[in-house]
């Protein structure tokens, strides 16, 4: 309902956008009519049901030589884990930078090789097919484990995409619509971000996080904030995997 106000906003303009969008079959977030279906098939996930205190944090578009480092050293410093959706052209700059970040038990999910996004909001098959093998296929190389998880750039689903999900046995991660701090615009503060998240906070939840943008210094400064207050609430961070594990165990 939220993407829906805001698109009547931009006027007749968004109206158009939207209206592409359809008749490509391919549409972001919620408003993909199938979307209830999907989360009942575990295909997407938003967020899970658990008793426990327990979220994950989901960092896009990395890894970035400066940004990522920061980020794992926070989540070290509170023995918290994270899920990194990370895009192959970077990751092929910095193999060391993903073994590690693997090697330290983060969760490496893909968000294919060059963030096209008309590749899958235009729902063109054979390109987000080549993206995401060919990621798979990096991540796999560089850390010895092949991802489970996969994230569309900008969010874009298709029939054709879960279908492809399906298949290849994959599981597509979305994120929990009260945790989108929209982190990656610039000028937003990390006292910000950081605030969005720990007043929304709620056991069983996917954040969205970015640490391959240009506003990602704040990213990785809220981060930082976030483990701290969110510590001593009890909060335990585990990788969008475990999340979905913990529920299934309940
Ligand atoms: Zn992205």
């Amino acid at each position: 309902m939220i993407l829906i106000f805001k698109k009547r906003t931009l006027g007749f303009m968004g109206i158009g956008i939207l209206l592409t969008g359809l008749s490509f079959g391919a549409i972001n977030m919620a408003l993909h009519p199938h979307m209830n279906q999907w989360k009942q098939e575990k295909i997407v996930v938003t967020m899970v049901e658990t008793s426990q205190k327990a979220v994950a944090l989901t960092f896009d578009d990395g890894p970035n030589p400066e940004i990522t480092p920061m980020i794992l050293d926070s989540l070290k410093k509170y023995n918290a884990q994270a899920t990194f959706f990370i895009i192959g052209n970077h990751a092929e700059k910095q193999p060391q930078l993903l073994k590690n970040m693997a090697e330290q038990g983060h969760e490496i999910g893909n968000h294919s090789y060059s963030h096209s996004y008309s590749a899958f909001s235009l729902n063109k098959i054979d390109i987000f097919q080549a993206e995401l093998h060919k990621t798979a296929n990096l991540i796999e190389k560089i850390t010895s484990q092949r991802p489970v998880l996969f994230r569309p750039p900008g969010g874009y689903l298709s029939d054709n995409l879960v279908d492809f999900a399906k298949n290849e046995q994959l599981i597509i991660a979305y994120w929990t619509w009260q945790q989108d701090s929209k982190d990656w615009q610039n000028g937003n503060k990390a006292a910000s971000i950081a605030d969005h998240i720990i007043k929304n906070i709620n056991p069983g939840q996917i954040i969205l996080l970015h640490d391959g943008t240009n506003n990602s210094l704040e990213t990785a400064k809220a981060v930082d904030i976030v483990l701290d207050s969110l510590t001593r609430e009890g909060y335990r961070f585990v990788t969008v995997s475990d999340l979905i594990k913990l529920a299934n165990e309940e």
